[in-house]
């Protein structure tokens, strides 16, 4: 079963060729960073047109080095939400004009399953299940009892841990998007600051990274205006270390109240080597008998991969959507099914 797959909710457009849900045949992948950049974040116009200019570039190169056409498809599938409306609609309207040109069946996306799923291509989920969700714009423990099923059992209750990377990042004049320069930077210096963690004795699952966002900014307005030049690799590191005791405790916590079969780390913050590492160690020593899956690195970023993987098990559960299809931006995973 062939599933043609396509992605824009942010600043990438992407177009993938998947085989039976875990075989990547082709996920051809167009960023805007480097435009979105000076902007020092994702400008929605501004990624509406990227989208537009390259979405039929990326869809003929993932059919060429696929090596398929599209009567070898069995279905298009699409991210319809959540992200940004303009850059959607050109993901939607690209899927829905394949499926009506070849008379393909419409399979709709949401984005967060999809990036769940990129984990399909580091191994097979194995139900019920417990994904860490951590991304630009989410923080969220998904539980997830069977396939294609969804649920939130917490979430941040401010920012995202990717975001505070990105605004923390700003401070320390980092180019956006920050995380990856910021793990970098992190693993050559120490925990000094001793940020604050924040809910960690709360008996939920929630999130919440603002307080440590304050922390760091005036931590830093404080050193300027004493003119004390502080460590950035320690500021790095103290930051850092703050996100990564509070995803691991608090996916702990929940892992005690949640018996699963399976960890899985998923979404753009996955690809922090100190998280990957801090929660292989935390399972090992809690959880020893429930598996971490863990999205690949080069999956936990925005990709139709991904989409494809989720679209695979929506489409063996029948889901399909009609020509009316529209984008949502704040499309949010159904209550338990
Ligand atoms: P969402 O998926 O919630 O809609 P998004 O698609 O914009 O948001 P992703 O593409 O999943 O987000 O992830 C991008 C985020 O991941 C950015 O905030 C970026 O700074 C962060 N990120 C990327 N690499 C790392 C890393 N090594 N460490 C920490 N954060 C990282
Ligand atoms: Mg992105
Ligand atoms: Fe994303």
């Amino acid at each position: 079963e062939l599933i043609l797959a396509f992605e824009s909710s942010c600043d990438e457009t992407s177009v993938a060729v998947i085989e039976n849900g875990n075989k990547i045949l082709s996920n051809v992948i167009a960023t805007q960073i480097n435009s979105q950049r000076r902007f020092g974040g994702v400008v929605p116009e501004v990624a509406s047109r990227h989208h537009i200019e390259q979405v039929t570039i990326c869809l003929a190169d993932a059919l060429e080095r696929a090596k398929v056409d599209y009567q070898d498809l069995n279905a298009v599938a699409v991210t319809y939400g959540p992200g940004l409306v303009g850059a959607l609609l050109v993901g939607v309207t690209a899927a829905k004009t394949v499926a009506f040109a070849h008379d393909l069946p419409l399979v709709p996306v949401n984005h967060m399953a999809g990036h769940i799923y990129a984990a399909r291509f580091a191994g097979e989920i194995k139900f019920p299940a417990l994904a860490l969700l951590v991304s630009g714009g989410h923080t969220e423990l998904v539980y997830l009892k069977e396939p294609n099923s969804y649920q939130i059992i917490g979430e941040t209750r401010d920012d995202a841990a990717g975001e505070a990377y990105d605004k923390v990042g700003r401070v320390l004049g980092i180019d956006y998007p920050a995380g990856r320069k910021i793990d970098e930077l992190a693993h050559q210096g120490h925990d000094t600051f001793k940020f604050p963690r924040a809910m960690l004795k709360d008996d939920n699952f929630d999130f919440s990274f603002s307080g440590l966002k304050s922390a760091f900014i005036n931590t830093m307005h404080h050193a300027d205006q004493v003119q004390q030049q502080l460590n950035q690799a320690d500021l790095a590191a103290s930051f850092q270390q703050s996100v990564i005791d509070v995803l691991v405790a608090k996916t702990m916590h929940a892992l005690r109240q949640y018996p699963v079969k399976q960890l899985i780390l998923a979404g753009g913050v996955a690809a922090n080597t100190g998280l990957r590492t801090a929660l292989g160690d935390a399972m090992e020593k809690y959880h020893p008998t429930v598996t971490l899956l863990k999205a690949p690195l080069s999956l936990c970023g925005d990709n139709a991969a991904m989409i494809g993987a989720a679209a695979h098990v929506a489409f063996q559960a029948g889901e399909r959507a009609d020509l009316t299809l529209n984008a949502d931006p704040s499309l949010e995973f159904d209550w338990i099914k």
